[in-house]
């Protein structure tokens, strides 16, 4: 193998350009020392190493989408925090409920989309928010029409995979959940355990501690505390941080450990600005009778931490968990499930044609031909 390589550059011409071979190398020839990229005896750059640029270009050139999903009731600071996390005001046209509209109010789906620049990079963002969640008297099912949505995202996307455009699917999964925990409570409260457990195995959750500006620094520790006790008393299992690679550096360890260690976030949202008593410099703040809470401010509350986390470091692991572990196991229990049906019903007619002499150890062919059988035509009917 590793001669083949030195034979095949030193036999073409063209090749060997493309490889951009050093000027000092002896390309083909008898060398037998270990370095380079073309094994023992060659120090030949065969180009594979450009591989991540070739894939930086094409991702950037293509785009990223993200999709995150905001859960928590009305007037927690949902649509401040996201007007403060991407700078941009996306609910200017809601109007707020009056008390009375929101007594009878059931959890709606509103979903709305930006696209983001950053130094070329495009980013599309959906955010999906709920309102309503929450605010009604009787609370009973608030949270069925936000798992809906999140199945109902994995089915689309199920039926776009086995589909004949498989080429241009639009991916509407969800790749995170804000869960915003009210900062009056003393910890999780019923309507909180009862949508975390519905949801924890479908998408990515993250806590967090709406209006931490309302709350001493010793309330918020002993809230952060109480949530997170909560959270491992119900078995919730919120979104984990990946350990620690043992090649980061430094910096970066230092950082996703300071991530780490303030999970749930307490956050503070405005969208007004207002200037820094420290630096007397002009950012996102709220103005109190005794002084300013600057969002931005890491001794002031986690937003910061937040958005570094949310976009600097950990939105490509959302996306792969996601990926590789919600979906996989909407799937894998939909085939399941399928799969079983469609052994009843085979049974079934497996039964009525003993007579006519099918024997038990075709069952399985039947099954397995009748399946694609209905399969295919799934497939095509999709397709119309
Ligand atoms: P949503 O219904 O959850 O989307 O809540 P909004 O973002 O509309 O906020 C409801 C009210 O809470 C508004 O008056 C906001 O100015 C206020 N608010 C939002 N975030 C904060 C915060 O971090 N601290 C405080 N004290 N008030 C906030």
């Amino acid at each position: 193998m590793m001669s083949g390589i030195r034979g095949n550059v030193g036999r073409s011409e063209s090749m060997r350009t493309g490889a951009s071979v050093d000027s000092h190398d002896s390309v083909g020839g008898g060398s037998t020392g270990n370095g380079g990229s073309g094994g023992p005896g060659s120090n030949v750059r065969l180009g594979f190493a450009n591989l991540p640029d070739q894939m930086h270009r094409k991702a950037v050139k293509k785009g990223f989408n993200f999709t995150l999903m905001v859960v928590g009731e009305s007037g927690l600071g949902k649509s401040t925090l996201i007007s403060s996390l991407f700078q941009q005001d996306l609910y200017k046209d809601r109007e707020l409920g009056s008390a009375t509209e929101r007594v009878n109010k059931t959890t709606e789906i509103d979903k709305r989309q930006i696209e983001l620049d950053e130094k070329g990079v495009k980013l599309r963002l959906t955010v999906v928010d709920t309102p309503g969640f929450n605010d009604a008297i009787n609370c009973q099912d608030c949270w069925r029409p936000i798992e809906d949505y999140i199945d109902n995202t994995f089915e689309q996307y199920f039926k776009d995979e086995c589909g004949l455009n498989r080429k241009n699917i639009v991916d509407h999964r969800v790749h995170c959940c804000l869960y915003f925990v009210s900062p009056c409570g003393h910890g999780l409260r019923p309507i909180d355990v009862e949508l975390m457990r519905r949801l924890h195995s479908k998408v990515n959750i993250v806590p967090i501690i709406a209006k931490a500006d309302t709350l001493t620094q010793a309330e918020l520790r002993d809230l952060k505390e109480r949530v997170l006790a909560d959270l491992d008393r119900h078995k919730i299992q919120t979104y984990r941080m990946p350990d620690t690679d043992s090649d980061d550096d430094e910096e970066t360890r230092r950082q996703e450990s300071d991530i780490r260690a303030c999970i749930p976030f307490a956050v503070i949202g405005s969208n007004c600005v207002v200037e820094s008593a420290d630096t007397g410099r002009r950012t996102r703040g709220r103005q109190y009778p005794w002084g300013v809470v600057e969002v931005e401010n890491p001794k002031h509350c986690d937003f910061a931490k937040l958005r570094i986390f949310l976009l600097g470091t950990h939105m490509q692991d959302l996306k792969d968990i996601t990926k590789e572990v919600h979906y996989e196991n909407y799937r894998a229990k939909y085939i399941t499930e399928r799969m079983s049906k469609r052994k009843g019903a085979v049974r079934d007619d497996f039964e009525t044609r003993k007579s006519k002499n099918t024997t038990e150890a075709n069952f399985e062919a039947i099954v397995d031909t009748e399946g694609l059988l209905k399969e295919k035509e799934d497939e095509l009917f999709n397709a119309k």
